[in-house]
């Protein structure tokens, strides 16, 4: 497998000669070992990038698009080679993988077209002799970091809009999942990108973005990931006064209203809480259900949930695969612990793996769980729903509301009314309403409060690429 790192339209190795493994979390195999790249490589390819600028934001956007739609056309050629690759490095099932192939190549389609609307205004002067245009130009290099869980959804997130700007772009992927990030590169040569428009630099994720937050040929950061690195670049980033965007951790509450579909809330809340072994920023953390229909829905949940397989994602019939390495497992079993000692009752699941070094968690249901336990209140990111009763539509709306986190949320109910006055009071950047599925393309993805700053993903994705300069002309 290759495992350099792409900087000025080559493969190159890291200077300091050093390299790390990388694992299958299935197995515990090695897969290859990747370059460990410093401040060294990150300025090597921000230099790049800087030169490759001027040709790239000077193109027009069909040109620029049209270097998209190869991109684009090439990861669906690629698709099945692609997932694997995923499956490989972090574990999820083959056809969720093949699903975020498709997923992060549409964000090249959508971006292809997007950056030929980018456009200006001319505004009314108060003067007979003076006019007034706006332009919307490229804001220059772009810091790209991204996460594990999504690694092909999260880089195209990022490299599309930035790309259809005029904006070159550094990315630096996660140690956990840096081959599929290489095997994008790999296409992007082939659909020749200029060189140094994209660059990937693989290695010591505190050195490369000390270098990304440090360097002021680098004009806007975009990161995916938790919420304590995130709040850490924004520290580093108020020296130069850095334009961030940050993806950042939830805790999505999922409400069940009494007027619910049951069939359909288990269906969406089974999609949403165990996709990806529940290592997905939106996916449901905790499950809020109304006194009425709340021991139907409980008794329901578990009977899908026992269908569930976990296993190898490679294995055609597997629907949730290990996490992704052992402080995630050690995590997840941390919590549910934490959980039953105050009182909560394990209704699926619940023990932890078979065998020294295995990643796999099983589907866990949790019930009586209340706020005072850690999986109530923390990220879980791993396979346990603990369900909640509640009586009142507003006491869901505090509790769902009671946390520093405001990614998603999820209510479920049939009353276009009632659930209205649900979604508007929940302070959530993304609101999945009888649909535990909700990330596309075309809509502004993106959190509240800690969860956050900026949106990814349609009209408002491209934005943040974007500075706008006023022009007051003189008639
Ligand atoms: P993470 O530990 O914050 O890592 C994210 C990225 O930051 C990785 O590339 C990581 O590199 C890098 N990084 C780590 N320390 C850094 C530092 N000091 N300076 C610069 N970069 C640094 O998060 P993760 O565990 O990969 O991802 C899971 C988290 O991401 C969860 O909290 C999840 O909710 C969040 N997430 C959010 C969204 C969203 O759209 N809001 C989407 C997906 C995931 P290494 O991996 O090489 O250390």
């Amino acid at each position: 497998m290759n495992n350099g790192m792409y900087i000025d339209g080559e493969w190159i190795g890291a200077h300091r000669f050093e390299t790390m493994p990388v694992d299958n979390p299935a197995t515990g195999e090695r897969i290859g070992d990747i370059p460990v790249g410093g401040a060294l490589e990150a300025k090597m390819a921000i230099d790049a990038a800087a030169r490759a600028f001027r040709d790239w934001a000077g193109r027009t956007a069909a040109d620029r698009g049209a270097y998209l739609m190869k991109l684009y056309r090439l990861m669906l050629e690629h698709e099945e080679e692609l997932a694997s690759c995923i499956t490989l490095e972090m574990g999820k099932p083959l056809k969720e993988a093949r699903g975020e192939v498709r997923y992060a190549a549409s964000f090249l389609e959508w971006y292809a077209e997007e950056g030929k609307r980018v456009c200006g205004e001319t505004i009314p002067s108060s003067h007979p002799n003076k006019r007034i245009v706006t332009l919307r130009q490229p804001v220059g290099v772009v810091g790209a970091i991204t996460p594990w869980n999504f690694p092909a959804a999260m880089l195209t997130r990022k490299l599309a809009p930035a790309l259809a700007a005029g904006c070159p772009i550094v990315i630096k992927p996660s140690e956990w999942t840096p081959f599929t990030a290489i095997k994008l590169m790999e296409l992007v040569e082939r659909a020749e990108f200029p060189p140094g428009t994209v660059n990937l630099v693989l290695g010591d994720a505190a050195a490369i973005g000390g270098e990304f937050m440090g360097n002021e040929k680098v004009k806007k950061i975009s990161f995916t990931g938790s919420t304590r690195v995130g709040k850490l670049l924004m520290e580093q980033g108020a020296k130069q006064v850095k334009k961030l965007s940050l993806e950042l951790g939830g805790h999505a509450p999922m409400i069940v209203l009494d007027d619910a579909d049951l069939a359909l809330a288990v269906r969406e809340v089974i999609a949403s809480k165990f996709r990806n072994a529940g290592q997905a920023c939106i996916c449901g953390n905790r499950v809020y259900v109304q006194s009425g229909v709340y021991d139907r829905f409980v008794a329901l949940l578990a009977e899908e949930t026992l269908k569930l397989k976990v296993g190898d994602g490679f294995d055609a019939d597997t629907d949730i695969g290990p996490l992704i390495n052992s402080a995630a497992l050690e995590k997840v079993e941390r919590q549910v612990k934490d959980a039953v000692a105050k009182g909560a009752t394990v209704l699926t699941g619940g023990v932890g793996p078979e065998g020294e070094g295995s990643c796999f968690y099983p589907p866990t249901i949790l019930t009586n769980a209340d706020e005072s336990m850690l999986v109530m209140r923390e990220e879980t990111f791993g396979p346990v729903a603990p369900i909640r009763k509640f009586h009142a539509d507003e006491e869901a709306i505090r509790l769902a509301n009671d946390t520093p986190y405001g990614l998603a949320a999820y209510v479920f109910s049939g009353s276009v009314s009632r659930g209205m006055r649900v979604v508007e009071q929940l302070e959530y950047g993304i609101v999945g309403w009888n649909d535990g599925l909700p990330s596309t393309a075309q809509a502004p993805f993106g959190g509240m409060k800690e969860s956050g700053i900026g949106r990814e993903g349609g009209r408002e994705g491209i934005a943040c690429y974007l500075e706008t300069k006023y022009v007051s002309i003189g008639i």
